[in-house]
């Protein structure tokens, strides 16, 4: 701001030189002699000294008259200047309005508040000044002042010559003027800066009141000193409950002492800490907040206030953890799924060499679940899924983990194992749970598990898929060496495996390149010599190896989709081989062999259909289908089903390789088969082993007793039909009938045959006289240990006392006493004495170290033998002739 002026009142100006008063003084002098010499008078040594110190006096009036007028000048400019400090300058505007409200007078402030000068201010009305849209205050503010005449405030905004409207205070007084005109004093306070902090808090308090967030502010000490409204409503507390109170009181014990202590560390080192925090309602209930809590410090840096902004996520956390959990659990069982199961092995592996322990990790493959679905539905294949999941989990240790990773396929992780060994009763438990039975709507379903273990660490590096791989292969071997078992992997098996794959994959390219092919052997009736059909029988023309029979390549398909493709491709060429000698005039059955893989396909019927369809002019009655007895055992009632459907279908089953499995009365019972096809096995042992000819007879009585066909498989020799006829059993099929042949050799054969004479005119033994089939069984098989004695197959001789072996104690007892009246019993007898006198000459001479000898006198023992089993038959024959006619002969249904 400019300085006032010091000129100002300066008219007498102060001569304070010596100089300056002699020079008066001369004047004064001069003066008076021309006053005296004008006047004539002599101006004496008197006067001039008087008039002299007249001019003294004079002049020292003078001096005071000097000093007061600068004193008062001096009074003047600080009055002036103390007028101007306080009115032009003040802080605040002045104006002084007259009754019109015409500006009159104004001081520096207000010009300067208004912008404009002095000049432009006067006689102008102040309404001009006032902002437009607060004009109704001013208005109102005028109006009130006037009607009272006492002092008046109000706020309003004013206009400033291009610029901002900006706030003031205005406040009138009235007063007069000098001449007692009434005026208006206006003081103009610019109150902006204040308006604008005031709106600013406003805002602050609106956002903090109204804010979605909750916020809580405490002091540096911790204390609560204030919460907004969402934050009571997160926390459920009032702002009363918590004023004065530590956060701590919204804690729900989910963290440990260390996030606190990070959280904490992150406050004070960064100045805030942002994050996720598990609290509690004061209702007790949990919830998450996403939190930020921030330092507010002053502007030395000391900590004023934490202020915490929080929201509620715990909807969102909810979401969340159901969707991680959905990623990371299997939806029916509630198991880890292969996500969270490979965490889980890398965590484990981790652990495993951080402890210096073993981990297992174990491939579990139900067995015959698919059975289950298939007959009972998928909902009880779930429910049993669920079931069977809850109790191998209780069979593990906390910290182990099993996973379903689809299917009835689930993984194993067991930690911490001191020793591999450690692991088995635990993998035996886990087996035990997998076939437990299991209540399902009032059904027990009960099933079993295929395992497969591998270890970790190996002696070479291994990750968790390699891992898991190798779980799979040895529960793939598992399967394969019969299933409800466990295997432990280990690289050989790998190595078989991978061989395995190879395999396949040459068999179906050995089917798509037409290397495959059917063999036929007939079944006949060997009493009547009639043909009732033939069996096809696999066989692959490989390229380098020649022709494989199936036992070469079947097992490796077993469990593969390929075995389906393959039995349907046997189905459909049988079918074409049945057309094309039916259009040769040969009509003849022909019997399918269906494996397990493809009498477990869903829709084996179906599929059947489509095969049959494909062969129009077939009728249905000329295919037969045999299935083995281990294959039909694991779900007997579908497979009832599948054999009625087929049935309806006009294709009869037959039940292959009896014996093998169960063969129990109710099995059979259940079964609509029409034959029955004895385990080659008895029919090539029966010759020689009691037990196997055992066997047979009770199968051959109890297909009787049911009206059931039965076919005796495996019939090597003359002799072994001899048997089979006199044991009632005439259907056979076997080398000594037929080998299997190709099908342009089958026609020729089917004219040419002829049953052996032997066993066209046997006739079957009565049922009490079985002991002398029996007897004679005991015999062969007694000489043939001999022989295998003498040609050092065989270390101990056997019994040689002929009272002693087994055929001469039926002779001397159940033999005497029931056929020692018939005229051949005492040619029995010799013949038995001649065997047993050779054989000791043979066991003399190989005493002697004359094995050559021995061995070649087998062959009359060979002759002793026959002869005696013959006069048996003859005994046997003898003995059915009189006692019963002969039977009818079998014949298919
Ligand atoms: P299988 O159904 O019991 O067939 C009888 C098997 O015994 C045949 O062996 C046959 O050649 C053989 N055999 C017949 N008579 C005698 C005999 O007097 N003595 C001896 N030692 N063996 C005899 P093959 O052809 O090697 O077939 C073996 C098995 O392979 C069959 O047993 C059958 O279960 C299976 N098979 C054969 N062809 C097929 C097929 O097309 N599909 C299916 N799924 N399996 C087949
Ligand atoms: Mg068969
Ligand atoms: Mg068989």
């Amino acid at each position: 701001m400019a300085k006032k002026s010091k000129s100002v009142g300066s008219a007498i100006l102060p001569t304070n030189s010596d100089d300056e008063l002699h020079r008066k003084a001369e004047k004064i002098a001069a003066e008076k002699k021309i006053f005296a010499t004008e006047c004539n008078l002599p101006l004496s040594e008197e006067d001039t000294r008087r008039m002299l110190h007249e001019l003294q006096v004079h002049q020292i009036e003078l001096e005071m008259q000097n000093d007061e007028l600068r004193r008062m000048e001096a009074a003047l400019d600080a009055s002036q200047n103390r007028y101007f400090d306080l009115y032009e300058l003040a802080p605040v505007g002045y104006c002084t309005l007259d009754e019109e409200g015409l500006i009159r007078q104004a001081n520096l402030t207000a010009t300067t508040l208004l912008g404009v000068y002095r000049n432009e201010l006067l006689n102008k009305p102040i309404s001009r000044f006032i902002f437009k849209e607060d004009g109704d205050i001013y208005y109102h503010f005028r109006k009130k002042f006037l009607a009272s005449g006492k002092q008046h405030s109000c706020e309003l905004r004013m206009i400033r010559q291009n610029d901002a409207p900006f706030w003031v205070q205005m406040t009138a007084v009235s007063a007069l003027d000098a001449d007692s005109a009434p005026i208006v004093r206006l003081v103009l306070n610019d109150i902006t800066e204040r308006k604008i902090s005031e709106e600013t808090l406003k805002l602050a308090a609106s956002v903090f009141t109204h804010a979605g967030e909750g916020i809580m502010i405490t002091d540096p000490a911790g204390s609560i000193i204030e919460v907004n409204r969402a934050f009571s409503r997160i926390t459920g507390y009032s702002r009363h409950d918590v004023l004065g109170q530590n956060p701590r009181i919204l804690s729900s014990g989910h963290h440990n002492e260390e996030f606190f202590a990070t959280m904490w560390s992150a406050i004070i080192g960064k100045g805030y800490w942002h994050g996720e925090i598990w609290n509690q309602h004061k209702n007790g209930e949990e919830y998450v907040a996403m939190l930020t809590i921030t330092a507010v410090k002053d502007d030395q840096g000391n900590i004023q206030h934490f202020a915490a902004l929080f929201s509620d996520i715990t909807q969102e956390k909810e979401h969340e953890i159901e969707l991680e959990r959905a990623a990371q659990y299997d939806a029916l069982t509630g198991l880890p799924n292969r996500v969270l199961l490979s965490d889980r092995l890398h965590q484990g592996m981790a652990q495993a060499l951080r402890h210096g322990l073993y981990l297992a990790v174990a491939y579990l493959d139900l067995d015959g679940f698919k059975e289950i679905n298939d007959s009972y539905g998928h909902k009880a294949g779930d429910q049993l899924l669920i079931a069977l999941s809850k109790s191998m989990q209780q069979t593990l240790r906390e910290g182990d983990t099993i996973a379903r990773l689809g299917g009835d396929e689930f993984v194993v992780v067991l930690q911490d194992l001191p020793s591999i060994d450690v692991s088995i009763p635990m993998i035996t438990r886990l087996l035990d749970a997998a076939s437990a039975q299991v209540h399902i709507e009032e059904k027990i379903l009960q099933i079993s598990a295929s395992l497969g273990v591998t270890f970790y660490p190996q002696s070479e590096e291994v990750d968790a898929d390699i891992l898991l791989r190798q779980a799979d292969q040895a529960m793939y071997a598992a399967k394969m060496s019969g299933k409800n078992q466990y295997q432990f992997f280990n690289t050989r098996e790998e190595d078989e495996l991978l061989d395995r794959h190879k395999q396949i994959e040459r068999i179906s390219r050995g089917l798509s390149s037409g290397e495959f092919m059917l063999f036929y052997q007939p079944k006949v009736n060997i009493h009547t010599g009639r043909v009732i059909g033939a069996e096809a029988l696999i066989r692959w023309q490989h390229p380098e190896k020649g022709l494989l029979v199936p036992s070469e390549f079947l097992p490796v398909i077993e469990e593969h989709p390929l075995a389906v493709e393959l039995g349907e491709w046997v189905i459909d060429r049988a079918l074409s081989q049945i057309e094309e000698w039916h259009n040769r005039g040969l009509d003849i059955v022909l019997s399918v062999n269906i494996g397990a893989r493809q009498l477990k396909e869903r829709d084996f019927v179906e599929r059947l259909q489509v095969i049959l369809a494909l062969h129009p002019e077939v009728e249905t009655s000329s295919l037969e289908l045999e299935v083995r007895e281990t294959s039909t055992l694991e779900d007997l009632k579908r497979t009832t089903k599948i054999i009625k459907a087929c049935r309806e279908l006009g294709i009869m089953f037959v039940l292959d390789d009896f014996g093998t499995g169960y063969s129990s009365l109710t099995y059979l019972q259940q079964l609509p088969v029409v034959q029955i096809k004895i385990n080659q096995d008895f029919g090539q042992e029966m010759i020689d082993n009691h037990d196997d000819l055992a066997v047979l007879t009770g199968i051959i009585g109890l297909a009787d007793a049911l009206r059931i066909d039965v076919l005796a498989e495996g019939i090597e020799s003359v002799a072994h039909g001899e048997l089979l006829m006199q044991l009632g059993c005439e259907l056979a099929q076997g080398y000594a009938i037929a080998r299997p042949l190709p099908a342009e050799e089958f026609p020729e054969w089917f004219v040419a045959w002829r049953p052996d004479p032997a066993w066209r005119d046997l006739l079957p033994v009565n049922r009490d006289d079985l002991p002398l089939l029996f007897a004679g069984v005991e015999h062969r098989a007694w000489t043939e240990k001999v022989e295998a004695f003498l040609r050092g197959e065989q270390e101990a001789p056997t019994q040689q006392d002929m009272h002693q072996c087994r055929f001469g104690i039926w002779l001397d007892t159940e033999g005497r006493g029931q056929y020692e009246v018939q005229p051949v019993f005492g040619e029995i007898e010799q013949l038995h004495m001649q065997v047993h006198a050779h054989v000791a000459q043979l066991l003399e001479l190989y005493g002697r170290g004359e094995k050559k000898k021995a061995i070649a006198g087998i062959e009359k023992l060979h002759v002793l033998r026959d002869s005696l089993l013959k006069q048996l038959k003859v005994l046997s024959h003898e003995q059915s002739r009189i006692s019963c006619e002969e039977p009818p002969e079998k014949t298919q249904q």
